[in-house]
């Protein structure tokens, strides 16, 4: 017996004596020879290997009997289909095994009848494997380009997000934080400072404002205005420490953060920027253009509140004694001293 002719089904009309040694270890192919009672009387690799896989079949072949395995066609029909001689083909196509209503394997070949005997022949149908295996791949693929994309989309989106919160931080004339931003820093620091507070480590907070701004509007008009609170916002932003944080926070109005900074050395900083503001020229400006600024120090027993309002005590006074100053708020107990 050849190979070809184990892939050619009409080899079952040979069978003679029994299960050829080739297909004997084989496990793509189940041959098994069967009595009229079900019980197995010889059989293949293949057909073990299908065995091993159903629940409570015997393993030894004495005990093992297939008449409730075959589920389609059930042994029954194989029993009543008689052939002219008795021996022929009774069976070709697909053969399904199993216990239940649960098919085990499901192979494709033929049953033929040899007297009272019964030879089982199939093969596993590679050609479908191998058909599933293609459309896997393809599938494979599809999802490998799918996965692509998918990340593409992801890191565009986390871009835009990002690009989102910058917006969502940034005053859109200056370039620099707004008050939303403001507001998050401001509460960062003072918890920050409230939780470990240190005098000699507190911080400063300033509130700027360009003074006379109405008629600087009202004057070169509105253009130069926004030119002018542009410049403003770059001078304190090139002329701050990289720790300190500065934000515009309304129309020609600054707030600016100083981490661990002393009174003096907030002073020292701000009056710094307030003499380069102070000093620009602008096109058509036939006048210098001035800002005022209120330090005060955070305390322990400051509201975050209270520590805004003596900003503003402090520029308050700044514009009632004259405007372009830097003035430092000192509570009234300080001053006293
Ligand atoms: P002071 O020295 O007391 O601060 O006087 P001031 O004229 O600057 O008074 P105030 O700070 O109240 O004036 C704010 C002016 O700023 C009013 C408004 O017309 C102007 N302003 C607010 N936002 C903008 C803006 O985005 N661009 C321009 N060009 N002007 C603005
Ligand atoms: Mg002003
Ligand atoms: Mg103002």
């Amino acid at each position: 017996m050849t190979v070809k002719s184990i892939q050619n089904v009409e080899f079952l009309a040979e069978y003679e004596v029994g299960i050829p040694l080739l297909l004997r270890s084989v496990t793509s192919v189940v041959v098994a020879v069967i009595d009229d009672q079900g019980f197995v009387l010889d059989a293949n690799d293949g057909f073990d290997y299908i065995a091993s896989n159903i629940k409570n079949f015997p393993r030894k072949k004495s005990e093992q009997n297939v008449r409730d395995l075959f589920l389609n066609p059930t042994f029954n029909q194989l029993l009543t289909t008689k052939p002219d001689n008795n021996k022929a083909i009774i069976y070709k196509g697909i053969i399904n095994l199993g216990v239940g209503s649960g098919i085990a394997s499901s192979i494709k070949g033929a049953i033929l009848r040899d007297f009272n005997k019964l030879v089982v022949f199939g093969s596993y149908d590679i050609s479908e494997l191998e058909q599933l295996n293609i459309a896997v791949t393809q599938l494979n693929e599809e999802l490998a380009v799918i996965q692509r994309d998918l990340m593409k989309a992801n890191r565009k989106l986390q871009q835009k997000e990002k690009e989102i919160t910058k917006l969502m931080l940034t005053d859109p004339l200056s370039g620099i934080a707004n008050r939303r931003h403001f507001d998050t820093v401001f509460s960062q620091e003072y918890e920050r400072n409230k939780r470990y507070f240190k005098a000699e480590k507190s911080f400063c907070l300033v509130s700027a404002d360009i003074d006379h701004f109405k008629l600087v509007n009202d004057t070169w008009g509105h253009d130069v205005g926004d030119i002018i609170i542009r410049c403003f916002a770059q001078t304190m932003q090139q002329h701050k420490r990289s720790s300190d944080f500065v934000a515009r926070v309304g129309g020609e109005e600054f707030m600016i953060i100083l981490p661990e900074t002393s009174l003096d050395n907030g002073y020292l900083v701000i009056n710094r920027i307030r003499e380069v503001f102070k000093s620009m020229v602008y096109e058509g400006v036939d006048k210098q253009i001035t800002a005022s600024f209120g330090v005060a120090q955070f305390s322990e027993d400051d509201t975050p509140e209270q520590l805004i309002k003596k900003t503003d005590i402090a520029l308050y006074q700044a514009k009632d004694t004259g405007r372009d100053k830097v003035v430092c708020y000192v509570s009234k107990s300080e001053q006293e001293n």
